[in-house]
């Protein structure tokens, strides 16, 4: 059992239970007997034997470990990163917990159990598991209707991934299982691109794995198969364990899943960005349909609303669903813009009031800009400017400038809802940089609500980047 131990002047997060520990915290790497690991603290004679120390490079990556402090006190029990700048993520700060299929599906079953309530409001897309946020950094999981789509980014899920698929199941039975870790954040850590339906019945790592632009690598196996669902058997009795079905039966290419008991989204987790959607805007979604509803019962007829970074259109189909006069989807995406006009035509809206535009967002707002048009509503739901310390002044630009154009493209008395999906971003440097593109637009604007990540995407209080994404609805006057 391997053992970190840590600079003394960096304990203070592990201490105050930040889940994270940067490879600068090291300073050296124990190789403890079962006993000397079982101890809560490290004897003076264990802490000077040196036939103890060993190189970081003897631990395997995904291994479990100690992380302790500089006086030999257990800490947490972490996975190793090696190629990341967050060496290791605790996965428990008791010394006695087993890290074993038990763990995972005891943290799975409490994650799922705390998304009730949204499930019950009319909700079939469910974030059950929000990495940091529910105590298991490195994975994320989804639910679209009966498709649970999974992402897993670090080497600690990795190693337990027949643990993290067979509790899926079994907490989950009614669903298929798919998997999406193909994200940017994998290469990073050196780990190979896996996508693809997911057998629980042979899971194995070695499946499904593809090359960088996501194309499947014919040297792995790719599951073609799933297990049928028990309600997929023929006149609604159980289907028996072996029966099999093609996955493109199994999971359409597009599923539209209802929302706030309003609209069904269109998601496409085989093929869409992510694990097929983005359900941390549930809220705020739902926060533009009572916008435009009170816009309509006040004007008597429904606000333009202009939706930049659409994707597959779910704040449009809200913006619809409460009344929008017109709505303009703009996105550089064809297949998300595809998506979206289906979706209208799914919900029983009216595609005649919409329009999709397969444009960069800065180049149409300029235009806009240029031309004086004006709405009524403007949304900014941008993609991730800031992707590391490195780049937020950068990004901070970015945002300025959308923002600045945003908000000069609302009527006097309409809405911005612009938001921030960077975990460096806080919702007060957000604040700030849309209070200086107000002055550069040269308008008054107040915060009339503040919009966050919907509840299922929990935030764990000691781990501030699991609160990501921010945003506010300012009214222009
Ligand atoms: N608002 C969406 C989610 C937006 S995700 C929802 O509620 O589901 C961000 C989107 O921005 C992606 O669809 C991506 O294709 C798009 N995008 C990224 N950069 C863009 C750009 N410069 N111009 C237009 N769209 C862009």
């Amino acid at each position: 059992m391997f053992a970190f131990l840590l600079h003394p002047e960096r304990e203070k997060s592990l201490l105050r239970r930040h889940p994270w520990v940067f490879s600068k915290a090291i300073a050296s790497v124990l190789k403890l007997s079962k006993q000397q690991a079982a101890a809560p603290q490290l004897s003076a004679e264990t802490l000077a034997d040196a036939s103890l120390q060993v190189k970081r490079s003897e631990v395997e990556a995904g291994e479990l470990c100690q992380v302790r402090d500089s006086r030999g006190n257990f800490l947490a029990w972490c996975h190793f990163s090696p190629y990341s700048q967050i060496i290791l993520r605790v996965i428990s700060f008791e010394l006695e917990a087993r890290i074993d299929r038990q763990f995972f599906l005891e943290r799975l079953k409490s994650a799922i159990e705390k998304r009730r309530t949204l499930q019950n409001a009319g909700n079939d897309g469910l974030r059950l598991v929000a990495a940091e946020g529910d105590y298991l950094p490195g994975l994320i999981v989804d639910r679209y209707n009966n498709v649970l789509s999974f992402a897993i980014t670090s080497w600690g899920m990795e190693a337990n991934y027949e643990h993290i698929v067979s509790a899926l199941h079994e907490l989950q039975p009614e669903c298929y299982i798919y998997e999406r870790s193909d994200g940017k954040t994998r290469p990073k850590e050196k780990l190979l691109l896996r996508r693809g339906a997911v057998d629980y019945t042979d899971a194995r790592i070695t499946y499904n794995l593809c090359n960088s632009d996501g194309t499947p690598l014919p040297a792995s196996k790719q599951i073609t198969e799933v297990p049928a669902l028990p309600s997929s058997g023929a006149d609604g009795a159980a289907a028996c364990d072996c029966a099999k079905v093609p996955v493109s039966e199994a999971i359409p290419a597009t599923l539209y899943v209802k929302e706030n008991d309003l609209v069904s989204i269109p998601i496409d987790v085989k093929d869409g960005h992510k694990t097929g959607g983005y359900l941390d805007q549930r809220q705020s979604r739902l926060h533009t349909y009572e916008l435009c509803r009170e816009f309509k019962a006040l004007h008597g007829v429904g606000p333009s609303v202009l939706n930049c970074f659409s994707y597959t259109g779910g704040f449009g189909l809200l913006a619809l669903k409460g009344g929008a006069s017109k709505v303009f989807n703009i996105d550089v995406s064809a297949h998300a813009l595809e998506a979206a006009k289906q979706g209208v035509v799914w919900n029983h809206l009216d595609p005649g009031r919409c329009k999709f535009i397969k444009k960069d967002v800065f180049s149409y707002l300029r235009e806009e800009v240029q031309k004086g048009t004006k709405f009524d509503v403007v949304i900014l739901d941008p993609p991730k400017f800031a992707e590391s310390k490195s780049t937020l002044v950068t990004a901070c630009r970015g945002y300025q400038d959308i923002n600045r154009l945003g908000l000069q493209l609302v009527k006097k008395g309409g809405h911005l809802l612009t938001f921030s999906c960077s975990g460096l971003m806080s919702e007060e440097l957000l604040q700030k940089i849309i209070a200086d593109a107000a002055l550069d637009a040269k308008v008054d604007a107040q915060i009339v609500a503040t919009l966050r990540q919907d509840r299922d995407h929990v935030v764990s209080l000691p781990c501030p980047e699991s609160f990501y994404l921010k945003g506010f609805d300012l009214i222009v006057n």
